[in-house]
């Protein structure tokens, strides 16, 4: 099948006629949309209370659900073991091939990708055999370098390896800083500072023959995210499999050169004497993740974007005529490019502060999670301490009518 007719088929699918058609749109991602669930209920046996996210691909929060056919072909590939390698080899060839690129590796999440991106960076600089990494990396060329507003707390992943990270500002610091002992540069993709732009970032690296990695992980949608970057030359890329790519959440990919992932291939499990080793995706998980972007390859991002507009828009009108109630909708540029509700209130009037109601909806049946930036400065989300903000994307079938009648219920009854 075509890409083309992929696309057309998607967009009939999503965009249909009429309101019929639009809550047939919803079917693909949701939790619910399939048969429901057999099998023992272990949520209730450990007495752990599942939630309604409100709030976006957040790790604490599991991240995103996976939509009923990656679940399946999770459980399909849970009856027969494989040659761990074989299976690594076969998704990654088929991972390259869908998201045209040279070669993929399903890693356990972007985190890990990065650990493994800065494994490979280090054993091609040095020519270091995976059980010389970290060990035998000091004293060796052992420098990444970053621009110093994308200094992340996933500097982490690459520290792992032993490394150590030069902060650059300007161009001129950039050129001074890449040197014989620079094994790899990172490039934070949705760090909200930086001077030096993508193309600039990448130019002046391969001046000096080092490799460039990108950190992408909550960067889909837009969906051609997954072949953009390594499209431009970045020699590496990561992306979380958890999050917009609704994959298992302890998935990621790491796409680019073919040098490159076969070196962190080699520095991951099943080789024990490795920085990898601990580092572990499951056969399952690897199946899930493919599943995953086949599943993403047929969705279209207009599609995806009308659902969670039509959801929104349901709590939107749910709490828009209480007194002082303002709401916007905002989609942050980069990550998590999908649309938040913004719900501005006048806590004096109401009786109530946004914390407050993020707390009453945790605490109530069913346990409801707003997005952590509420009641914050906005955290890049334009908000304010006023602010309720939510995003309708992890939410599963229905559940934005019980988001917004509880919100409805909470601020107009803080008064009295
Ligand atoms: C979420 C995130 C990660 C980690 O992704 P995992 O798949 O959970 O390992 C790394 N970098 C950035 C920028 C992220 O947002």
């Amino acid at each position: 099948m075509t890409s083309g007719r992929r696309v057309a088929l998607s967009r009939r699918r999503f965009l249909g006629c009429g309101p019929a058609a639009a809550l047939a749109a919803a079917i693909p991602f949701r939790a619910s949309a399939a048969a429901p669930p057999t099998g023992e209920d272990y949520y209730a046996k450990l007495g752990v209370q599942p939630i309604i996210n409100a709030a976006g691909t957040y790790t604490y929060l599991t991240a995103a659900v996976m939509p009923p056919s990656v679940r399946r072909a999770v459980e399909r590939a849970a009856y027969h073991p494989v040659r761990l390698k074989d299976l690594q080899k076969a998704s990654g060839e088929y991972l390259a091939r869908k998201l045209r690129c040279e070669a993929a590796l399903v890693s356990c999440g972007a985190s890990a990708a990065l650990t493994l991106a800065t494994a490979a960076c280090i054993a091609k600089a040095n020519g270091l055999r995976p059980e010389e990494i970290p060990g035998g990396v000091a004293g060796r060329k052992n420098e990444v370098v970053v621009q110093k507003a994308h200094r992340y707390e996933y500097d982490h992943a690459m520290q792992l390896c032993n490394v150590a990270i030069k902060e650059v500002v300007t161009v001129d610091d950039y050129r001074a800083a890449l040197s014989e002992r620079t094994v790899m540069t990172n490039f934070f993709n949705a760090a909200e500072g930086g001077e030096i732009c993508q193309e600039q970032w990448l130019a002046v690296a391969h001046e000096h023959g080092v490799p460039c990695h990108l950190d992408a992980a909550a960067d889909m949608p837009p969906i051609e995210n997954l072949w953009k970057y390594t499209g431009m030359g970045f020699d590496l890329v990561c992306f979380s499999g958890g999050k917009g790519i609704r994959g298992p959440q302890n998935a990621g990919l790491l796409l680019g050169r073919k040098d490159l992932i076969e070196l962190a291939a080699q520095n991951d499990n099943p080789n024990s004497d490795a920085v990898g080793r601990g580092m572990k995706v499951a056969k399952e998980q690897i199946v899930g993740m493919v599943a995953a972007v086949d599943w993403l390859l047929e969705q279209s991002n207009e599609g995806m974007e009308a659902e969670f507009l039509r959801s929104t828009a349901v709590i939107q009108r749910a709490v828009e005529k209480i007194p002082s109630v303002k709401t916007r909708v905002i989609t942050p540029p980069i990550a998590n490019h999908v649309p938040h509700l913004i719900i501005d209130i006048d806590p004096k009037q109401l009786g109530i502060t946004p914390l407050e109601v993020a707390e009453k909806l945790r605490n109530g049946t069913p346990s409801i999670e707003l997005n952590p930036a509420t009641g914050t400065d906005g955290r890049g989300l334009m908000g304010t301490p006023n602010s309720i903000i939510l995003s309708t994307w992890m939410l599963g079938d229905g559940e934005e009518r019980i988001v917004a009648s509880r919100l409805r219920s909470v601020l107009s009854r803080a008064r009295g």
